[in-house]
């Protein structure tokens, strides 16, 4: 027990020894609040006064819930299986799951992520003959989010215009479209818990008194649903207890809501309201930029945080030229971090949007540099892994007409588009799923598509007993998408994704206590949509870790970099244009990025990058500006030749490559039909990435692309 409590501040013992109270642990970054809701649980129940049975903790990531577990069962010698410890998805998918039947769901429900969302609705749109440029599928999607969000059903939207009134409608037929098909997007996931326990007084009853103590992490990003729940299952008395930062409130983009912390300190918290100012992460000069930052921000609860670790290494910043020169640096630097005993581990690349990691990637890949990327394209989202996915799920469910589209002619097997929008005409006037409608289908339509039924009803009867992982295998060879991707050029890497998928199925079932409700295969498909990319291939290597700065939220490294501190990325341009809040949000982004790093931190941007296919010129962000000058180590080296790019003053470096692209060299005066007479000054990249920075004196430095630019040598 003195163990347990040893090495806890003052603020933080008195947090984790409360009485039965409600409490609000309200702090700033690394100031141990994660630390101090796992020692809680802990002494609650060492101390006798829950056990594991009684306690529900909301942790923002898989990956959190997954480490507060372990920590836990280092802490007190019980068997955490039983505990309730995940994400809002997460722990609502527990409870529909125990509970299909009362929530009218089937019982091997599944569920979409957002692609598959936007895949339904686009099919929607299509079937209702709705025009997409005025109902863009996208904005549709937002639309019923954010209303499922507000704890709305369509039946409850607001409708104040005949516009939104279609959208209203569209909403409906959505909602009947998924019930149909037995499937349920993230939101819904909530709100139909949300819902169940409203309506079903036994049950509500049953779960309040069960769990006594409700511990919330990162309460600020939590939104009003969610709020709703935990209120809900709060009712029967459970104290709730739960820590946040509103300066790391960064979900307002998906409806969290910074106003539910107030509410949640007149609701609950009371006299209980606890503020922990130590940092137990950064070293001083990182504490030190984070606050500077932050400062700027008016809607601020306030707060102050300090530490006793010493200024320890100030704080890097680069300047390339473009963002390839940049991962050149990065890798470089990482290169030699490695080499002086840093494990990769604890080096984390963070990136404002997914999109920056192509180059990031690339050039770590092809310097050997093992990494692993959290968010973007997940393994659970790349193209082969979803079409195997929607194999099995055809066989938990065939009634998902979304798993249905994705692999009915994949690989192709002679089903057209007319024999498809026949399938579909037919299901929607019968009200059918489509696998239901085939059937009914005549002529050389009824033939193949009624093959592929009998495939499915195949593979379903070959498949029975097998083990998971048995199962996987038999279904990518035999469903064609082996052989699909041997004979496909670019098939090999896709291939190995594949094996990968039977490798993670194993794992899965080798990892006692992940299969839950409705079996493996339930499980598993479950893991795979909520869980993109958290059980990625490599776990367990010694990688770099690449992830947005939103997935980055609790964690923590020794070494941190930020990369693309540019305007318009960071802070995104979307935010700049929504005004002071937006710009304000970017920023306890930004505070939560630097807040990340314990020893060492580095900060770059670049004076051009490709971004979705264009190349764009960039100014460095103004939380570069924000950061103060006696903080910052500089490490371009050389003077500045254009004064475009204040912010550093400096520029250039070792990193660009001397040899000439595309037959031009440096030196070399060229003509450009548009900004006339330039001198190249530096080049970089070969073939069509091959770029040059030329200065047209008057019409200022530019970087061009060789390939578009259409430049003559004078
Ligand atoms: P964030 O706001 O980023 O989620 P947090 O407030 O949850 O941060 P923790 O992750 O709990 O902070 O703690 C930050 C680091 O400080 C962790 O490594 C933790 O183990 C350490 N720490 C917390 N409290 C103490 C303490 N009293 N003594 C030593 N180390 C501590
Ligand atoms: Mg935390």
């Amino acid at each position: 027990m003195s163990d347990l409590l040893a090495n806890l501040n003052s603020p933080q013992l008195q947090a984790v020894t409360l009485p039965p109270v409600h409490a609000l642990i309200l702090a700033g970054a690394g100031s141990g609040k994660t630390r101090v809701l796992t020692t809680r649980i802990a002494w609650l129940m060492s101390t006798g006064q829950v056990g594991p049975h009684g306690v529900l903790a909301v942790t923002f990531t898989n990956k959190a819930a997954k480490e507060m577990t372990a920590r836990l069962s280092s802490l007190v010698p019980i068997n955490t299986r039983g505990m309730w410890i995940g994400t809002f998805h997460g722990l609502c998918n527990r409870l529909l799951r125990a509970h299909y039947r009362e929530a009218g769901l089937p019982q091997t429900f599944q569920i979409l992520d957002s692609a598959d969302q936007l895949a339904m609705v686009k099919r929607l749109l299509k079937n209702l003959n709705v025009d997409d440029e005025k109902y863009p599928p996208r904005e549709l999607c937002h639309f019923i989010n954010a209303h499922k969000e507000q704890g709305l059903r369509a039946s409850q939207a607001e409708v104040y215009d005949n516009y939104t009134q279609k959208r209203v409608e569209l909403y409906a037929e959505y909602e009947t479209q998924c019930n149909r098909e037995g499937v349920v997007d993230f939101a819904e996931l909530l709100l139909r818990c949300y819902e169940l326990l409203q309506r079903n007084e036994p049950l509500r009853k049953h779960y309040q008194e069960r769990f006594r103590y409700i511990l919330v992490d990162e309460v600020q990003d939590t939104n009003k649903l969610q709020y709703a729940w935990l209120k809900l299952l709060a009712g029967g008395g459970a104290m709730v207890f739960a820590v946040g930062d509103d300066d790391q409130s960064i979900y307002a983009f998906r409806g969290a809501e910074v106003g539910n912390m107030r509410e949640f300190e007149r609701d609950y918290a009371g006299d209980n309201v606890i503020r922990l100012e130590q940092n137990y992460r950064s070293h001083g000069n990182i504490l030190a930029a984070a606050n500077a930052i932050i400062k700027n921000n008016r809607e601020r609860l306030g707060k102050n945080l300090w530490t006793d670790a010493g200024e320890g290494e100030p704080i890097r910043a680069f300047e390339a030229y473009s963002d390839l020169d940049e991962a050149r640096f990065v890798v470089e630097e990482i290169r030699e971090l490695v080499r002086d005993g840093i494990s990769p581990t604890q080096i984390a690349l963070l990136y404002r949007s997914n999109a920056q990691s192509r180059v990031l990637e690339n050039e770590l890949f092809t310097k050997n540099v093992p990494y692993k990327v959290y968010g973007g394209l997940r393994f659970f989202e790349r193209q082969e892994i979803k079409h195997a996915l929607a194999y099995l799920r055809l066989l938990g469910n065939p009634d998902d007409d979304t798993a249905f589209l994705r692999v009915v002619n994949f690989p192709t097997r002679g089903i057209g588009a007319r024999s498809l929008e026949n399938l579909q005409a037919t299901a929607h006037q019968t009200n059918s799923s489509l696998y239901n409608a085939a059937a009914s289908l005549s002529g050389k339509s009824g033939q193949t598509v009624g093959a592929f039924i009998r495939l499915i009803e195949q593979l379903r009867i070959e498949t029975e007993g097998l083990p998971l992982p048995e199962m996987v295998e038999h279904i990518i060879e035999k469903s064609g998408l082996a052989q699909h991707y041997r004979t496909d050029k670019e098939g090999q890497d896709r291939l190995e994704n594949l094996d990968e998928l039977i490798n993670a199925a194993a794992t899965f079932i080798d990892d006692e206590g992940a299969i839950g409700e409705g079996g493996a295969l339930v499980s598993f498909l479950t893991l795979a949509s909520l869980e993109a990319g958290e059980h990625q291939a490599g776990e367990g290597q010694e990688a770099v870790q690449l992830m947005s700065v939103h997935a980055a939220k609790g964690l923590e490294f020794d070494v941190v970099f930020i990369t693309g501190l540019e305007q318009g990325l960071f802070p995104h341009e979307n935010s700049i244009n929504a005004g002071k809040d937006g710009l304000e949000e970017e920023r306890r982004l930004m505070y939560v990025a630097v807040t990340r790093a314990r020893q060492r931190l580095y900060v770059s941007c670049a004076q051009t990058r490709m971004l979705h296919g264009q190349t764009r010129y960039c100014v460095p962000s103004s939380f570069l500006d924000e950061i103060p000058e006696q903080l910052l180590l500089k490490l371009n080296k050389k003077a500045a030749p254009a004064a475009a790019f204040p912010a550093f003053g400096s520029f250039g470096g070792g990193y660009a490559e001397p040899a000439a692209a595309g037959g031009l060299r440096i030196g070399q005066t060229v003509e450009h039909a548009k900004f006339g007479l330039g001198v190249i000054v530096s080049t970089e990249g070969r073939g069509a990435d091959a770029r040059v920075q030329i200065n047209f004196g008057g019409s200022g430095m530019k970087w061009l692309a060789l390939e578009y630019a259409k430049l003559t040598p004078v």
